[in-house]
């Protein structure tokens, strides 16, 4: 998507270790318009799929997801990262956080994740596909069926694309860095 490709070669920043800063529009700082933008265009990429519920993991995801979930008009859940002690009925799982370098849990109540469910992860970036094989198994545990992942930013550089992908995952994401080598941004 040329307008974020755009946005990411302006104001995006690299940080050692293939870390990708974005907090000017979308990680602290949010640009709703292009967040809208972002999720038409995930909307178009995932016409013709039968999706009944967003699924995302807080905080970042949140935005985008649902921006889509508007714009699909279906519900928005969010994994937490933190298992409420008001929360009954959970679908739990880990998940390795490639930039807090730690393992942390994901929960959603069983309540909002049902075996009818068709659903689509969205998520803000996609690197090694931690999260997303995290998300995989909560939906597994549900008995639902994922139709599909949405990002907004992969890295090809490091291996989840690929890894969800050859798993038969329908993968979208909307602008892929083919390397951060040297400080410098290079996109596909
Ligand atoms: P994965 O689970 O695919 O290994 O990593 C994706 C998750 O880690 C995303 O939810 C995102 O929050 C975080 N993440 C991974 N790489 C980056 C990065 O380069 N920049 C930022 N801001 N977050 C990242």
């Amino acid at each position: 998507m040329k307008t974020l490709k755009d946005r990411i070669q302006k104001d995006g920043r690299c940080f050692p270790g293939g870390i990708l800063k974005v907090d000017n529009f979308i990680n602290h700082q949010m640009d709703p318009l292009l967040m809208m933008q972002m999720a038409e265009e995930l909307v178009r990429r995932f016409e013709g799929t039968t999706i009944s519920k967003i699924l995302t993991v807080e905080a970042s995801g949140i935005a985008p997801a649902i921006m889509v979930g508007y714009l699909l008009n279906v519900p928005v859940v969010f994994a937490k990262k933190s298992q409420p002690s008001t929360m009954e009925n959970m679908l739990v799982s880990e998940v390795f956080s490639f930039t807090k370098n730690r393992t942390y849990t994901i929960c959603v109540s069983r309540d909002f994740l049902q075996p009818e469910d068709k659903v689509l992860f969205i998520d803000d970036f996609l690197a090694n596909g931690h999260a997303g094989k995290g998300v995989i198994d909560l939906v597994n545990q549900a008995g639902a069926e994922l139709v599909g992942m949405g990002f907004l930013i992969e890295k090809a550089f490091q291996r989840g694309g690929e890894l969800l992908r050859e798993a038969g995952m329908h993968v979208e994401s909307l602008a892929i860095i083919e390397s951060l080598d040297n400080c410098e941004i290079k996109l596909r």
